[in-house]
């Protein structure tokens, strides 16, 4: 099933970086300019965080605030040129300048205020259909950014719009196995690539890496109000009990060796407030501190049985709310990207249950 659109449908695509509207929703924005469809497309950073690409094409090292702006600005324009080349005005854009490479902290810390930016942008031009980044995107300002909106459509109430998701960063199960092919017809791909090039910064160092994305086919994943939870990356198991969650992990083993593993655990707690905890992942069997992530004071204490490969990790949730979800993430990154995105755990109905993945993977794969 993918996106029926007509002449009476409003589309909204919420994108973390100038050229994720290139790289994932070419096809769809083609079909919704043929449709007639209204459409709007906003960018939650202008991508301005993006240093390698700068210094070889700018010919300088040190980069500051004001030469981040300018490729911001850069980066803006591009996005507008590859809208153009889909057939989407300029004036359908907006763009919100949050942090790049900064929305992890930014949902681990304090994101109150975006929430509420992002809730009056979709009351204000409700949509029929809204396409947001997968929660299992390997890149951290997706994959947080479609937490972010998971947060915000849970409090937007009797909203009739659909909503789906996609994925331009990496491969993971949780996304693939159960997203629908686009179809896609030939002028639609050789427009796609025409969009991609638009983004002359991001082409420099990275020529056939974005090239090869006009013929990727483009996927998307309905989401439901209650999703089933699949495994992702280290994490092989959850299970959500009233008083604790427990988590089965298996870690590959990474030829460059990345920071400390650590775990992050978000949702409202009993007073409404949004509340992120984190764990340092230990070695060897021991009790570990929990950590509120904004303020580094300690919550709680969590326990680990295992080793540096695999254990299970149980993790005390009194101070969370048992309506809403929980977002778990283990954060394990290489250069830019982690190892996987975000798992979405909704509120234990049938508290035993234990959420397997379904796709096999060698537990302790080199990658
Ligand atoms: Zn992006």
């Amino acid at each position: 099933m993918t996106p029926a659109l007509n002449s009476a449908s409003r589309l909204m695509l919420i994108a973390p970086h100038p050229d994720d509207e290139a790289l994932a929703c070419s096809i769809i924005l083609q079909q919704a300019v043929r449709a007639g469809a209204t459409i709007r497309v906003v960018y939650a950073t202008d991508g301005d965080d993006n240093p390698w690409p700068q210094r070889v094409l700018e010919r300088k090292w040190r980069l500051n605030a004001a030469d981040r702006k300018r490729w911001g600005k850069l980066r803006r324009a591009e996005a507008l040129a590859a809208l153009r080349a889909l057939g989407v005005r300029a004036s359908d854009a907006r763009f919100l300048a949050l942090p790049d490479q900064g929305l992890t902290n930014l949902l681990k810390c304090d994101c109150r205020s975006t929430l509420e930016r992002f809730a009056a942008i979709i009351r204000d031009w409700p949509p029929t259909h809204l396409l947001v980044p997968s929660i299992a995107d390997t890149h951290p300002d997706h994959s947080a950014l479609a937490v972010m909106l998971r947060l915000v459509l849970a409090e937007l109430p009797g909203s009739q719009m659909s909503v789906w998701s996609y994925a331009v960063h990496g491969e993971s199960p949780a996304f693939s196995a159960r997203a629908q092919q686009h179809r896609q017809l030939e002028a639609e791909t050789a427009i796609k690539l025409r969009a991609i090039r638009c983004h002359k910064t991001q082409i420099k160092l990275s020529r056939r890496r974005f090239l090869a994305y006009a013929a990727r086919p483009e996927r998307l994943l309905k989401l439901r109000a209650r999703e089933t939870t699949i495994a992702d990356g280290s994490i092989r198991s959850i299970s959500r009990q009233p008083h604790t969650l427990r988590l089965d992990l298996r870690l590959s083993v990474k030829p460059i060796r990345a920071a400390e593993p650590t775990l992050y655990l978000l949702s409202r707690d009993v007073e409404e407030a949004l509340r992120c905890l984190s764990v340092q992942l230990p070695v060897r069997s021991c009790r570990i501190e929990l950590r509120d992530a904004a303020t580094e004071r300690r919550v709680g204490v969590a326990r680990y049985r295992g080793n540096a490969f695999a254990g299970e990790l149980t993790i005390p949730i009194d101070i969370f709310s048992s309506a809403p979800a929980l977002f778990v993430k283990l954060e394990r990154r290489s250069w830019f990207f982690d190892e996987a995105g975000w798992l979405e755990i909704p509120a234990a109905i049938h508290p035993r249950q234990i959420i397997s993945s379904n796709i096999a993977q060698p537990s302790l794969a080199i990658r």
